[in-house]
């Protein structure tokens, strides 16, 4: 039994009895975290506020077992304003419930919990274009999760394709592929290949620079969707928010 200090982002929850619910936290020190918060939904509940999608705090989390309870929190960040916003609403839950998808309990994640803060930072507190926030969390997303899709160098043959006119974009081959290798994948505009590998350059404090033409970013969903459904599968709850987004 033990008291941990843990900061950490709600990026998930279900209410259960009358008044309490279960909270998962991506947190930097552990992860994953699932612990309940009790009493939180009563109107004058002290953890009211840090029980809500989407809050960052420091949570004190009393563990007994690997089960944990939320005794306190600090709250740091409400992100109040996506609450408000149903498009800003519904792409942080996208953001929120990849990271619940790939994150582990006891696997800390510091870079993409770091993703994740500034994306709904930017979405809470600055007026670009939230679908471009979404592209550039989901390329980062993939790269920190191991799955960074091939955009320099042909995916069957391994050829450097910067300077190919014709290039396709396959599922199965893990990103681009060449015209002279066989593939399954559809023909990709090369500056939707540029803008990803721009993105992949950007520090996450810098997400926000991201301005992207509709007919690009509407053609980069439309890539990463297919590569996602391979690692979540189509029915995760991850990506049947994203397939609505776009
Ligand atoms: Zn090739």
């Amino acid at each position: 039994m033990a008291t941990e200090c843990l900061n950490g982002i709600v990026i998930g929850y279900s209410d259960y009895r009358d008044n309490d619910r279960m909270l998962t936290l991506f947190t930097v020190e552990r992860g994953r975290v699932d612990c309940k918060a009790r009493n939180c939904r009563k109107p004058t509940a002290p953890l009211l506020a840090c029980a809500q999608p989407f809050v960052y705090g420091e949570y004190t989390v009393f563990f007994s077992g690997d089960r944990g309870t939320v005794n306190s929190c600090d709250v740091r960040e409400s992100f109040y304003s996506l609450r408000e916003d149903p498009d800003r609403f519904m792409i942080a839950s996208c953001a929120a419930r990849f990271c619940l998808s790939a994150a582990e309990p006891d696997t800390p994640n510091e870079a993409l919990f770091s993703l994740l803060y500034h994306t709904l930072s930017f979405l809470a507190y600055t007026e670009g274009e939230p679908k471009d926030l979404l592209c550039g969390f989901l390329m980062h997303f993939l790269d920190r999760i191991g799955y960074r899709p091939a955009l320099t160098h042909c995916g069957v043959c391994h050829r450097d394709v910067r300077n190919d006119p014709i290039l396709f974009f396959s599922t199965q081959a893990g990103g681009t592929v060449c015209a002279a290798c066989p593939h399954g994948g559809k023909p990709v505009n090369r500056i939707t290949l540029e803008a990803m590998r721009r993105i992949l350059l950007l520090p996450d404090e810098e997400l926000i620079r991201i301005k992207l033409p509709d007919k690009i970013r509407s053609e980069m969903l439309n890539l990463l969707l297919p590569l996602l459904n391979d690692i979540f599968g189509e029915n995760d709850r991850s990506t049947m928010i994203l397939a609505q987004l776009i």
